[in-house]
């Protein structure tokens, strides 16, 4: 071991007790790869990231930035958009909007957000080349605790050796052992740039990603059908989640409840310009049923491919699912190798992996004791019907806390924006509701909001949760008008009282 000293104009110079090419590897470059990368680099840190996009089925593949930027988060919310747009600009003609009803162009839709992502791809790599963060694209395996061989999409091999490492691989989605799935199936990998119009389309899932794919979809004006194996949105609020399904179907979406797909066949294969038809064969309540499809998405869950970065070579432990089991300080059982964001048993969201990240790398190379919270993050379902939540749902907190101890207070709105709306199905279905803990001055443990806007909503009153607001200081804040946020400083009608929020408040 010698001390090297790495030259690097920006970043303050950091004495090395190693003769590894980099302080730090990071393999995988999305939400948490990249924050704690950049992060390192700017405490003086030599650092490396790998990252590498394996083909789909389907032959998709994309950029630099990860799932979030590429097929997450931000096509999502960018499609739920477009279908907001469909929505509000029949709401603008109740405005005095004279808008001539246009039909949706897919194909536009995709084009321009495509053009977004590759434009953000290109800022990414501009980004890490200013932050002295060296970037390759290969896919990398490891060889020993030090060592990982990296391979780019030619062929070209690289040896590269490192004092740390950082796991941020993420997940990708399970296709079920269905016949046919992975030959006619798509995923949320696909969905964001798929070259044809979807026509009729079957979700298959009936968490986050189908639902929310679901809902923009028929939002779109396109025959979309959801399969649900059980339940809507399994471990969040059920009240909540039911009124997720119901407001879906009063919009147009078809529920095919409890259901799971056995078969996939071609009717008719894809072109270039126009979506299969598939023949899908499925048993519904003991029932062997079928229908036509031209596009099926499966949105069953996700999976590291933990197994894929040679684990055996420096005695990785992990789960059968791919998690990767860490410390608080995020360190997995191998003692240079941290693991962060998708990779851990913790919620799959990008601030989550973000803040991992970033807090890992003040750790390793500022000083910093700060660990990230895993509790009490706020997350929000861009559903047509949005869903914020933030804390426990109802049944988890009565499971924490008893029933006798749990205090829920709710209550129905009304978006000012809305009242110009005709009255309609799809009235009474924005709501919100407090989870207190009466053993403890109410302290809030859940906060749940369905309605426009919600992750704006419940981004701010996260802040309140983790400074363990009671129902006493929510009553306290004084309520911005004419907001929907008001109803969470104007609440008092319990569950437990039994009185109707029929009623509203002026
Ligand atoms: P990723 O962003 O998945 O990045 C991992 C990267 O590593 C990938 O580019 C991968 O190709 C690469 N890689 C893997 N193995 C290797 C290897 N051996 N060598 C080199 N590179 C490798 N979260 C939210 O907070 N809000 C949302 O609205 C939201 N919407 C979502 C919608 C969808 C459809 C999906 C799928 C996810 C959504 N998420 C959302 C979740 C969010 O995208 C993830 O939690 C987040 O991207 C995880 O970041 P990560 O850094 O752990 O991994
Ligand atoms: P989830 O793991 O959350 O849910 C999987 C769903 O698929 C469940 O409804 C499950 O049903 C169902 N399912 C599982 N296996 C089968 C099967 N073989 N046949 C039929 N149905 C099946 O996965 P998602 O893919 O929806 O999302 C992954 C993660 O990505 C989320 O947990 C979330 O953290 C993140 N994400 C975040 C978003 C946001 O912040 N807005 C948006 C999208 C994703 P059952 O309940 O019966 O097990």
């Amino acid at each position: 071991m010698f001390r090297v000293q790495v030259p690097d104009q920006d970043a303050p110079d950091m004495e090395r007790a190693h003769d590894f090419n980099f302080d730090l590897a990071v393999l995988g470059g999305g939400s948490g790869g990249l924050a704690c990368a950049k992060e390192a680099a700017k405490h003086g840190a030599k650092v490396v990231v790998f990252d590498f996009v394996q083909p789909t089925p389907l032959k998709t593949t994309w950029g630099l930035g990860g799932t979030c930027l590429n097929v997450g988060c931000i096509p999502k919310k960018l499609m739920h958009t477009a279908s907001i747009y469909g929505e509000l600009a029949e709401d603008a003609q109740l405005y005095g909007w004279n808008l001539t009803k246009n039909s949706h162009d897919w194909d536009r839709m995709v084009g321009n957000i495509q053009n977004h992502i590759k434009a953000q791809n290109w800022k990414i790599r501009v980004d890490l080349r200013d932050k002295n963060v060296t970037y390759y694209n290969e896919y990398a395996t490891f060889v020993d605790k030090h060592t990982v061989k990296s391979v780019n999409k030619r062929g070209a091999e690289r040896t590269v050796t490192a004092d740390k490492f950082v796991l941020a691989m993420g997940g990708r989605p399970n296709y079920p052992d269905v016949p046919g799935a992975q030959d006619y199936a798509i995923t949320s990998d696909d969905i964001f740039s798929l070259k044809y119009h979807p026509g009729k389309t079957l979700c298959v899932g009936a968490s986050y990603i189908s639902l929310e794919c679901a809902g923009f979809l028929n939002g779109l004006g396109i025959d979309t059908t959801v399969m649900v194996r059980s339940i809507l949105l399994r471990g969040f609020d059920k009240d909540c989640s039911e009124k997720i399904g119901g407001y879906m179907e009063q919009c147009g979406v078809k529920f095919l409840r409890p259901c799971v797909p056995n078969k996939i066949e071609c009717v008719k294969e894809a072109t270039d310009s126009s979506a299969p038809e598939l023949r899908v064969s499925f048993t519904q309540n003991g029932e062997e049923k079928s229908d036509i499809f031209n596009t099926v998405l499966f949105a069953i869950g996700r999976k590291p491919l933990t197994d894929k970065i040679n684990p055996g070579a420096i005695g990785l432990k992990y789960d059968p699912n791919g998690k990767i089991p860490v410390t608080e300080e995020e360190l997995t059982n191998v003692d240079n190798v941290y693991a962060i964001g998708d990779l851990l048993n913790a919620p799959e969201l990008t601030p989550l992996a973000i803040q991992s990240g970033r807090l890992l790398a003040k750790r390793l190379y500022a000083g910093s004791k700060i660990l990230t919270d895993y509790v009490n993050v706020p997350t929000t379902v861009f559903t047509p019907l949005e869903y914020g939540s933030v804390g426990l749902s109802e049944d988890a907190a009565i499971a924490k806390y008893g029933e006798e101890n749990v205090e829920v207070y709710h209550t129905k709105h009304t978006p000012t924006e809305q009242v110009v709306r005709e009255a309609s199905a799809l009235e009474g279905y924005n709501y919100a509701k407090l989870i207190c803990n009466r053993a403890d001055n109410e302290r809030v443990v859940g906060l749940h909001y369905l309605g426009p806007n919600a992750g704006e909503i419940t981004g701010g009153f996260g802040l309140g949760l983790i400074m363990g607001a009671t129902k006493s200081d929510f009553d306290r804040l004084v309520g911005i008008h004419p907001t929907s946020s008001e109803v969470f400083t104007t609440m008092n009608i319990t569950r437990r009282s039994g009185q109707s929020i029929d009623v509203e408040d002026c």
